[in-house]
């Protein structure tokens, strides 16, 4: 199994994951023509991708997908709270729910939503299988529970948001209402949260870390990166870390 990040930020999230002959993506947050690019740079076109899993209805990850509606025969699959909101983003579009825990094959892709805590209608995260590996994506949520850690536990790959920097937020400028919902339950997650995140999922098979949606106001590459690495040297040292990027595609990470 691999996976691409086509783009991931604050502005933007969008990632391909392909297994044998299956290609399925994940949020359509940025524009049509950038997804396009993107599979094309990974030697695809938008026919070959199977279906969309959509994590939830933000501008940053379905900002694209009414112009993809209207270009191309889509195959979405949400929650089942979000498909009225999707049918009138995307109205020509096949729609399927999914619910959490609930197995669904696509292909040779096996997707298990798990659910997660932000503030949007009925938002997912998901674990893909294939091949006998794992991949669990998991993107804006305040909290990482116990029952999202026991959904995740054993993938050998990780894509994880870590959101901002505590102190880069504080300085940030923000109105305290606006801080106060990022740091919320229903929020998005830190860099020392997704700290404490892969701290809890880490084990002998976990071989990739890819770190995503980094804000580009309240936190940098580079920061995000030192406070993940700091916790992996410690507990899980054989671990490859990624950071995906608001502008440049991250190239197929083989899982
Ligand atoms: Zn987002
Ligand atoms: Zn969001």
């Amino acid at each position: 199994m691999r996976i691409s990040v086509l783009a991931s930020s604050s502005r933007g999230n969008a990632s391909v994951i392909c297994n044998g002959d299956t290609f399925v993506m994940v949020d359509a947050g940025i524009s049509a023509r950038r997804i396009c690019k993107g599979l094309d740079e990974c030697g695809l076109g938008m026919e070959q991708v199977s279906g969309i899993f959509i994590t939830h209805e933000h501008t940053d990850h379905i900002g694209g997908l009414g112009t993809l509606d209207r270009k191309h025969e889509l195959t979405l699959y949400c929650s089942r709270y979000l498909r009225s909101e999707l049918r009138v983003v995307a109205p020509r579009a096949t729609l399927n729910y999914v619910e959490p825990g609930g197995r669904v094959q696509v292909g040779e892709v096996t997707v298990t939503p798990l659910g997660v805590s932000h503030d949007a209608v009925d938002p997912l995260g998901y674990v893909f299988e294939g091949d006998g590996v794992k991949l669990g994506y998991v993107t804006d949520t305040g909290r990482c529970t116990r029952t999202m850690l026991a959904a995740l536990e054993g993938v050998h790959a990780l894509y994880l948001e870590s959101n901002y920097d505590e102190e880069m937020l504080h300085d940030s400028g923000r109105p305290y209402s606006l801080i106060e919902r990022i740091e919320g339950v229903a929020g998005h997650l830190s860099n020392k949260q997704a700290g404490e995140v892969v701290r809890a999922l880490a084990h002998s098979g976990l071989r990739h870390v890819i770190l995503a949606h980094i804000s580009p106001e309240c936190n940098t590459p580079s920061c995000a990166e030192h406070s993940m690495q700091s916790v992996l040297e410690e507990v899980a040292p054989m671990v490859q870390l990624h950071v995906a990027g608001q502008f440049d595609r991250l190239p197929w990470i083989e899982i």
